[in-house]
C-alpha cells in the first residue's frame, strides 16, 4: 500500500516550516513534500540551497522575499495552480515575521489550495524556554528600532494580561531592554539567544539586570525578548474589606482570610486579624 506521503503531492501551495539553526528540527513531512513539490519559493536562493543541499534535493528554486509584488505573486499562482510549490523562509515558520502573507491571501482567494506543515519558531521555542507564563502571550513581532516608536508600542501593550514575545536584534538589544526598564518597570524579563544553536542562552531578571549585564557581555546572535505579564496591583483596604465581608458571609474567619489572602496575594495573618474586627 502507498503511504500518503509516498503519494503524488496535488497541485497547490505548501507552506513549510523550516529549521532555525539545528537541521535536524525538520518534520519527516516537510522534507517529503520538499521533495515532491515542482519549485520552491524562498527568501533567498543561497540559503534555501543550502538547506536542500543538506536534504539531498535539487528543485527549481524561485525568489519570494519581501520585495515580491503582484506580478512575482500572480506568476506564481499559476504555477502553483497546476504543480505543487512549497514556500520556505531562511529560518523558521514562513510569514511569522516573514514574507508569504500576501501569498496565501492570494491563493485562497483564487481557490488554489493551501496547506501548512507545522514546525519550528522562534517565538514558540523562546516561550517554551524561559519560564514565563504562556497560558496566555502576545507576539508582537520586531520591535521598532527607534527610539520613540518602541516606547510607544511598550506603552501600548503594557497593559495587555499576557507574556508579549518580540523578535529584536543584537546591537538594539540594550536599548530595547533601557527602554522596558523604564517604560514597564517591575516586569519579569526574558532573553533567548541563538535557540537551537551551539550557544543557545536563556538568561531571565528585571529589564534593568539583563541590560546591565549585556551592557558587559554584549549579546551575539539572534534573539527573542520577552516581556512576563502586569502583575496585578495589590487592592486598596476597602477592596480586601469587602472581599472578607462576602466571604465571611458564607465562611469562617480562617478560612475567609485563606480565601482572600489567596485571590490578593496579601498576608493572610494580617487578613486573618481583619476578618476578625470586620465578624
Ligand atoms: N519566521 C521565523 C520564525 O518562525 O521564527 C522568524 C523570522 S524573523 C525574520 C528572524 C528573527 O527571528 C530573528 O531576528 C530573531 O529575532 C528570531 N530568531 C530566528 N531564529 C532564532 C534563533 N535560533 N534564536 C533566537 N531567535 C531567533
Amino acid at each position: 500500500m502507498v503511504s500518503r506521503m509516498e503519494q503524488e503531492l496535488s497541485p497547490g501551495l505548501y507552506i513549510v516550516a523550516t529549521p532555525i539553526g539545528n537541521l535536524g528540527d525538520i518534520t519527516l513531512r516537510a522534507i517529503e513534500v520538499l521533495r515532491g513539490v515542482a519549485a520552491v519559493a524562498c527568501e533567498d536562493t543561497r540559503v534555501t540551497g543550502k538547506l536542500l543541499n543538506h536534504l539531498g534535493l535539487k528543485k527549481r528554486m524561485i525568489r519570494y522575499d519581501d520585495h515580491a509584488g503582484e506580478a512575482d505573486r500572480e506568476k506564481l499562482l499559476a504555477l502553483m495552480a497546476d504543480e505543487p510549490v512549497a514556500l520556505v523562509s531562511d529560518a523558521g515558520t514562513p510569514l511569522i515575521s516573514d514574507p508569504g502573507f500576501r501569498l496565501v491571501r492570494a491563493a485562497r482567494e483564487a481557490g488554489i489550495p493551501v496547506t501548512s506543515l507545522p514546525g519550528a519558531s522562534a517565538a514558540i521555542v523562546a516561550l517554551t524556554l524561559s519560564g514565563l507564563p504562556n497560558d496566555r502571550f502576545l507576539f508582537a513581532g520586531f520591535l521598532p528600532a527607534k527610539d520613540k516608536a518602541r516606547r510607544d508600542v511598550l506603552a501600548e501593550l503594557g497593559d495587555v494580561p499576557a507574556t508579549l514575545v518580540f523578535y529584536e536584534t543584537a546591537p538594539r538589544l540594550c536599548d530595547a531592554l533601557e527602554a522596558i526598564g523604564e517604560t514597564l518597570p517591575g516586569r519579569e524579563v526574558a532573553v533567548s539567544r541563538e535557540l537551537t544553536k551551539k550557544f543557545e542562552e536563556c538568561r531571565t531578571g528585571s529589564a534593568d539586570e539583563l541590560a546591565a549585564h549585556f551592557a558587559e557581555r554584549p549579546a551575539k546572535g539572534e534573539i527573542v525578548l520577552m516581556i512576563g505579564p502586569p502583575v496585578a496591583s495589590q487592592p486598596s483596604e476597602a477592596d480586601a474589606d469587602a472581599l472578607l465581608r462576602a466571604e465571611l458571609a458564607r465562611a469562617k474567619p480562617s478560612q475567609a482570610a485563606a480565601r482572600v489572602a489567596k485571590l490578593t496575594g496579601l498576608d493572610r495573618k494580617a487578613l486573618y486579624a481583619r476578618a476578625l474586627e470586620l465578624r
